[in-house]
């Protein structure tokens, strides 16, 4: 497996103790967080996490179930037409293009990887369909990769919890890894998505109920609940 070296730490010992702060609150507030795309193997998280971009994730789990019934494995989806696919995701946003990312990347993984996803960032990034997002979340939820998938609501929490300046996905990874022991990215990454989605909405945070607010400068927040 390609690992990427951890960036070395220049943080500001203030600001490290609280993001540690903050880790234990969320460890408090969302002990199991997990992923909530439903799947059993890293095949069908792989085709959930690739059909989750700019969709819900319960968009997603309503469709998978008769897709994977269909299409079990690579070398199933892999015989399809995008045209065969798209009845099955039709609900999904950009369905058309998810389709041919989803037959392609099938092929490509028997051709490559004998049709399993590759436990190796830089291959499963190189797939269609996937990208940096894609291969974190595959590869810590599948292989227990250490990775902090940086997505809408990671990218928005680390700026507004004052953990990140930048709206570029990739540094906000790096401005985190700088800040969090290695063995916590992937339940932070978790946990942030959940709190975004429940509390730390987008347009208006529930900051009156949040349980991280006496460590949040609240950064950008223009109105709060
Ligand atoms: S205090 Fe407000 S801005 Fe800060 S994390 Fe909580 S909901 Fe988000």
């Amino acid at each position: 497996m390609t690992r990427r070296t951890p960036p070395t730490p220049h943080v500001p010992p203030a600001l490290k103790r609280r993001a540690l702060e903050l880790l234990t609150l969320l460890e408090a507030s969302y002990p199991d967080a997990r992923t909530e795309l439903e799947y059993t193997t890293p095949f069908e998280l792989l085709v959930a996490t690739v059909l989750s971009a700019q969709a819900t994730d319960v968009s997603v789990n309503a469709a998978t179930p008769a897709l994977f019934a269909r299409y079990p494995n690579a070398a199933a989806l892999s015989q399809a037409t995008p045209e065969e696919v798209e009845p099955f995701i039709r609900t999904i946003g950009l369905y058309r293009g998810k389709a041919r990312h989803l037959v392609a990347l099938s092929q490509l993984l028997l051709e490559r990887h004998a049709g399993e996803v590759p436990n190796d960032f830089e291959a499963v990034v190189a797939l269609p369909g996937a990208g940096r997002k894609t291969a974190n979340v595959v590869l810590s939820n599948a292989y227990g990769y250490p990775a902090i998938a940086v997505d809408t609501h990671v990218g928005r929490l680390a700026r507004r919890l004052g953990l990140s300046t930048n709206t570029n996905p990739d540094r906000v990874e790096q401005d985190l890894q700088r800040l969090f022991p290695q063995d916590r990215w992937v339940f932070l990454h978790h946990a942030l998505i959940l709190h975004g989605r429940r509390v730390c909405v987008a347009r208006k945070p529930l900051c009156s109920r949040c349980t991280l607010a006496a460590l949040c400068p609240k950064v950008d927040v223009v109105q709060a609940g």
